[in-house]
């Protein structure tokens, strides 16, 4: 199977109340972690790409390492530039074969966000690519990207019907109390904000920020209508800590298979967990 747009398998997902989980790519072992939980549990999914992980990995060795995991499951998976942060990179990851596309123009006005993401959402659509946006700022570091809590507003839901009525983007990011990265303590989701936004716009809400979430905040966040959820720093956490485990049990291990192999089955874990917990195994 190609890769495929998110509107594959969003629209199901809001209507039967179950969210697509967005794993993001950080390298081959990555990749294959997430698509062997995937096969496994016969669920849609979504692979993130941050700007700074195609940096990392190069555009053609993204693409191709995506492009392989299809056609191995057989499963809808979508390719997805992650916070893309200009048209020019989004236009770059489409031509290069990404199936979907995130424009974050949060950090722009409103008024400047709508303008932008509009200009994307027409040049993607015309090419059968899905595009996600977002509105409010969500706190905490990924990537190159640093949001001082503090700074973290949370959307007002009038401002986001009106973005997703002006754009028709296919799902909508909102800052709801969820930051990227480790949390110190639990995250105060604003459960009110999504319902309020979910009820009005046919498309799901995207919770960012989803590693280290409790279980029924998630649960209670897919039942007011998250659609897609965005899960990276678990992975990475499972993968070093498995990795160091390795390291540390042998001085002399040098072949880098012997702690990849168990990086790899940690995230394959941690994937596998979080698509029953969002619903979407047997959903493919
Ligand atoms: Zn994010």
């Amino acid at each position: 199977m190609p890769l495929v747009s998110m509107n594959e398998f969003l629209p199901k997902a809001k209507a039967n109340k179950f969210a697509v989980g967005q794993f993001n790519m950080n390298n081959l072992e990555f990749a294959q972690a997430i698509v062997e939980a995937a096969m496994e549990e016969k669920s849609p999914f979504i692979y993130g790409v941050s700007e700074g992980a195609l940096k990392y990995m190069g555009i053609e060795f993204t693409v191709a390492i995506a492009e392989a995991a299809a056609k191995k499951s057989g499963l809808p998976i979508a390719l997805h530039l992650d916070h893309g942060s200009s048209f020019e990179v989004a236009m770059k990851c489409i031509r290069a074969g990404f199936s979907s596309v995130m424009f974050d123009g949060s950090h722009y006005g409103l008024e400047e966000n709508i303008e932008l993401t509009k200009q994307v959402v027409k040049a993607a659509r015309a090419m059968g690519v899905s595009v996600e946006g977002e509105l409010g700022t969500i706190g905490g570091v990924e990537d190159d990207l640093s949001v001082d809590e503090a700074d973290a507003t949370m959307a007002k839901p009038e401002e986001a019907i009106r973005f997703y009525e002006e754009t028709g983007v296919d799902c909508l990011a909102i800052a709801v109390g969820t930051a990227h990265g480790m949390y110190k303590g639990e995250p105060k989701i604003h459960y009110d904000i999504i319902q309020q936004v979910a009820d009005a716009i046919p498309v799901p809400v995207v919770l960012h920020g989803g590693s280290g979430v409790p279980d029924e905040a998630i649960r209670l966040s897919i039942a007011a209508g998250v659609g897609k959820i965005n899960v990276n720093t678990e992975n990475q956490v499972a993968c070093t800590e498995a990795i160091r485990q390795a390291l540390e049990a042998s001085a002399t291990v040098i072949d880098p298979r012997k702690y990849l192999t168990p990086a790899r089955n940690a995230m394959k874990a941690v994937v596998q967990e979080k698509i029953r917990l969002f619903g979407s195994s047997n959903q493919a």
